[in-house]
């Protein structure tokens, strides 16, 4: 069993032939948990390195199987990719994460809120027209909500992902890149993209106290990203040196265990709190 935040996972391919029973268990619960709007979110703190003034929160879904316990979200996301519920998936944690941001920017004005878009999120061309409705639903500008996509969803057809990523960019919401550094093309794509900010993947970000290699990745990252006037983002910083080489190297935003792992609501509300804004 793979061990993550603590708790102890079973790992399992959810298409794999043998399991096809707990699949479409799996899968009608799912189903289920989506159409009634009960999909879990937590969040989880984006913080300027220096000063630990928050800027935002990553939204990341939660799913818990009566019978099967906790799933997490690279299974149930993909189980939900290829069954046709990954749109209604999308739109329910874009709703749910931006009538919270709604509430939190009553204390914390400047807040804004990151959703995961998926590789069929970004060929889902009314993706443009659901982000502003649930944008004016929450009565909230564009300029609080990132949404975070990875360069490998955009190969999957450039072309259509195209159109609708400038369908986005064009009301406003800032496109992220996450997993910054993993993809096969990084440069090309950046230019060509409508992105406002780079995540550094937390396999570099990790490795950067302890290896020089790792250390130069991040510190190029950096540099090139500012270049192009984008906002860097470290992800997985877990220790204060990791930090400290992060300021160093002018990185803009940090997120990872070391300010908080992702928190259920009413704590991250209550983090909020106990982490009044300099
Ligand atoms: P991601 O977008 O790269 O999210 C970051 C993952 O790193 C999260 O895992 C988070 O809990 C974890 N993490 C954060 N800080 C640290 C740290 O300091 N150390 C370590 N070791 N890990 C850290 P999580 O929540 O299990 O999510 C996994 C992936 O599932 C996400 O990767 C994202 O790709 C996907 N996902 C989660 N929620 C959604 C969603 O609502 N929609 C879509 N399409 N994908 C989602
Ligand atoms: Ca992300
Ligand atoms: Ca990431
Ligand atoms: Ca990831």
């Amino acid at each position: 069993a793979a061990k993550r935040e603590g708790v102890a996972v079973r790992t399992w391919d959810p298409l794999s032939e043998g399991d096809s029973v707990r699949r479409l268990t799996l899968l009608r619960h799912l189903r289920e948990t989506i159409e009634a709007g009960q999909l879990q979110v937590h969040y989880q703190p984006k913080v300027h390195p220096g000063t630990g003034r928050v800027v935002g929160a990553e939204a990341l879904a939660r799913w818990t199987h009566p019978a099967h316990g906790r799933v997490t979200p690279d299974e149930f996301v993909l189980l939900a990719e290829r069954s046709g519920l990954i749109h209604p998936l999308t739109d329910l944690v874009l709703r749910t994460a931006l009538e919270q941001c709604r509430q939190w920017r009553v204390s914390v004005p400047g807040l804004s809120v990151a959703v995961n878009l998926s590789a069929r999120s970004l060929l889902n061309e009314a993706l443009p027209e659901q982000v502003a409705a649930a944008l004016a639903r929450a009565g909230l500008p564009s300029s609080a909500l990132t949404l975070e996509l990875t360069e490998t969803a955009v190969m999957v057809d450039v072309d259509h992902a195209l159109v609708v990523l400038r369908g986005l960019a064009d009301l406003g919401v800032t496109l992220s890149i996450d997993d910054f550094g993993t993809g096969q093309s990084s440069l090309a794509y950046l230019k060509m993209l409508p992105v406002g900010e780079v995540k550094v993947d937390r396999s570099f970000v990790a490795g950067a106290s302890g290896d020089a290699g790792d250390a130069a990745i991040v510190g190029a990252a950096v540099d090139l990203a500012h270049t192009h006037g984008l906002v860097v983002v470290a992800e997985g910083v877990e220790d204060d040196v990791t930090r400290r080489l992060l300021v160093d190297r002018g990185c803009d935003v940090i997120q990872g265990y070391l300010v908080s792992r992702p928190l259920a609501p009413e704590a991250f509300g209550a983090w909020l709190a106990a982490h009044p804004q300099p």
